[in-house]
């Protein structure tokens, strides 16, 4: 990436941001020491999502969002957070060959939400997981006790 100040094609990445679907990049001449900012669009081919009736729809990026803000209702996490959170989701999904199973959607999801909020990430679970006895929200519990140094 040349600098658009002065030509010179040595310029070094100072920071870098990830939008929804565009890799923002603050870059810093090491000539002249010009800053400017180049943005990467991503481009996303997302599958299909068949839910457990076998219907299947178009990967619908709001519904997702919705979802992980109603998680952190009151907690936490900001929109920012959220928007990168779904951002690896599709990425994630932009991966897998044909169609993909609500349940991997969701399963995603649950990755994300346990890096940002323990309770989100226990809402989340608890309503997609349907949790009903005490034993399944144990199953769903494990992952944040494993994850508990042993002293
Ligand atoms: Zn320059």
């Amino acid at each position: 990436m040349d600098c658009p100040s002065c030509q010179n094609p040595d310029t070094r990445v100072v920071d870098s941001r990830e939008a929804v679907d565009s890799i923002r990049r603050r870059r810093e001449c090491q000539a002249c020491s010009h800053r400017f900012t180049t943005f990467e669009r991503v481009e996303f081919r997302l599958p299909d999502v068949v839910k457990r009736d076998g219907r299947k729809q178009h990967f619908n990026r709001d519904k997702l969002l919705s979802g992980l803000r109603l998680a952190c209702r009151k907690r936490p996490v900001s929109e920012e957070q959220l928007d990168a959170a779904c951002a690896r989701v599709e990425r994630e999904l932009a991966k897998r060959q044909g169609d993909v199973a609500t349940r991997e959607v969701g399963d995603l999801a649950l990755v994300e939400l346990r890096k940002l909020d323990d309770v989100a990430y226990l809402r989340f679970a608890s309503v997609y997981h349907e949790i009903t006895t005490p034993a399944d929200f144990l199953e769903v519990l494990r992952p944040l006790l494993e994850r508990e140094p042993t002293p």
